[in-house]
């Protein structure tokens, strides 16, 4: 064992693999999906190796994903209430007479400083957990030999291996970039645009998935012109049609540009930045100029150099298939998080998958992961918050549907907090009355749908919804309202 490599490892809380150990899992990927699994195997008492090949726990997610993406709408959330302080009786500066003032390097620290504080927070539940993390890059060598799976742990060019009677891929994904572009300063991924020195004067974004209209409200809020290019026929396309209609009806009051059904073509760099040519919806050749560009067209599975041409596991466009309990093809791995085929690319779903497999392993109860229970959360301005299916999904199922719509612009708790944009809409059975679907576009709209996830769980009605106390003044009385507007008797409205 090199000694100097051994000292930084554990200088970072990292192991070297130990090849007279024999784990119960071993977890390729330290992100939200394979640290979850990690500690959910320990708290059932199995042995577990955690690999990783970054120098810091916590992934996309925590690094480059959710966590800063979170941090910095939380700021230009704030940022949009100072622009509007008078309104709300606060007089900023000396008599009322002073200019607010961004910070911006003191937006970037306190981002950084959260994602410190959340990796160090990982890293005392490793050792808290007993879990070893092994620094260096897995793959797998083949199928079990006498029931052990041997990883490879290549760290600095030096290879160990670990061995585990199981494995969990939980190697994550990265963005997909269009045909000839690389990431540099001008054309940015979500790692480039977390970095940025200052807001761009002006922001091309390729793509308007979570991801892209994320970015979208952070630097629009900033003072950056936004323009959104997107291919399909509207923004947040796998969101319900009237948010994302409601969604692009809010950006263009803020003053963001839109084009759907836009086809880039080119995208070149020029002095002060870069050149988007496009066709737009109409068929028409369009350029637009901007100083940056962000390309949020997707992310693709990392599957490629893990060894899984030597294994049965099956791909599917580069995601791992497998069953109801996480396992591949393959007896013994499991796959969770971003690269498995057919599910959304969400942390929760990650950490879900992950503590559904470790459930499997140790032979407890598992519900395996639902589908239409997945909460979806985008958390531009105005929020979206959805879960189950939407109006057109419900329809090509085969339901008779009844759809309650409950406008926040008629909850008191929304006027408290100045933001009456956006509605409750609530799908459900017309026979039953059972919830299939809630869309929530409006404040706070990600914390609210964690109520609907609780009841279709339970597979509720909205009869019982229409009796459940809702506190108020809450925002949360606007779902009361919403399920209430099924049978056509909101309150509010
Ligand atoms: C800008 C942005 C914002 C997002 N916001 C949200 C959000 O608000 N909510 C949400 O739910 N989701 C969000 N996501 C998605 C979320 O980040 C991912 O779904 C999540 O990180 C996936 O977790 P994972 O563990 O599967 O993979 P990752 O988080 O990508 O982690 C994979 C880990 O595996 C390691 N690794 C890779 N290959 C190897 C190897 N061969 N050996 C050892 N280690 C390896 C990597 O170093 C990494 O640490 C966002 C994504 C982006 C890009």
């Amino acid at each position: 064992m090199n000694a100097a490599l051994a000292r930084k490892a554990e200088a970072h809380g990292m192991e070297f693999p130990l090849a007279e150990t024999i784990y119960d899992v071993a977890v390729i990927g330290g992100g939200p999906a394979g640290y979850t699994a990690a500690i959910r195997g320990a708290e059932y008492g199995l042995k577990v190796a955690l690999i990783d090949a970054s120098q810091k726990l916590g992934g996309t997610c925590l690094h480059v994903g959710c966590i800063p993406t979170k941090a910095l709408l939380f700021n230009a959330e704030l940022w949009e209430y100072v622009k509007d302080a008078a309104e709300y009786g606060i007089k900023l500066g000396e008599g009322g007479i002073g200019t607010p003032a961004l910070d911006w390097a003191a937006v970037m620290a306190r981002k950084n400083a959260i994602i410190t504080k959340h990796v160090n927070g990982l890293n005392f539940l490793m050792k808290k957990h007993k879990i070893a993390v092994i620094a260096g890059f897995g793959r797998l060598t083949g199928a079990a030999q006498g029931g052990v799976h041997t990883v490879e742990v290549e760290t600095n060019g030096q290879k160990s291996p670990v061995k585990a009677k199981n494995v969990i891929l939980a190697t994550g994904s990265e963005a997909k970039l269009l045909p000839g572009l690389k990431a540099d300063s001008t054309v940015l991924t979500n790692i480039e645009i977390l970095d940025l020195s200052a807001p761009p004067k002006s922001l091309i974004v390729i793509g308007a998935g979570a991801v892209g209209v994320e970015f979208a409200s952070i630097f629009r809020s900033f003072g950056t012109d936004v323009t959104i290019l997107e291919f399909l026929s509207r923004v947040v396309p796998v969101e319900d049609e009237e948010i994302s209609k409601e969604l692009a009806r809010v950006f263009r009051k803020r003053g963001i540009e839109t084009s759907t059904g836009a086809k880039v073509e080119k995208v070149e760099k020029t002095a002060g930045g870069v050149r988007v040519s496009y066709t737009d919806a109409n068929g028409k050749a369009q350029v637009k100029e901007a100083e940056k560009v962000l390309v949020a067209v997707g992310r693709g599975p990392l599957t490629s150099g893990i060894g899984l041409e030597k294994t049965k596991v099956e791909l599917e466009r580069g995601f791992v298939k497998v069953n109801e309990v996480q396992e591949t093809a393959e007896p013994g791995v499991y796959a969770i998080g971003d690269i498995v085929a057919g599910l959304p690319q969400l942390a929760h779903v990650g950490a879900m998958s992950g503590m559904v497999a470790m459930a499997k392993i140790a032979g407890r109860k598992y519900r395996p992961v639902r589908r239409d229970r997945i909460p979806s959360c985008t958390y531009t301005d105005p929020q979206i918050g959805s879960a189950g299916l939407t109006e057109a999904q419900a329809r090509e199922k085969g339901h008779e549907v009844k759809v309650g719509k409950f406008p926040f612009a008629g909850n008191s708790k929304a006027t408290i907090v100045g933001s009456h944009d956006g509605f409750v809409k609530v799908v459900a059975d017309a026979k039953y009355g059972e919830i299939l679907g809630v869309h929530i576009i409006g404040p706070q709209a990600t914390e609210l749908i964690a109520e609907a996830v609780a009841v279709m769980e339970l597979e509720g009605t909205v009869e019982h919804l229409m009796f459940t106390i809702h506190a108020h003044p809450t925002l949360s009385e606007a779902m009361l309202d919403g399920y209430g507007a099924v049978e056509g008797m909101a309150i509010n409205a």
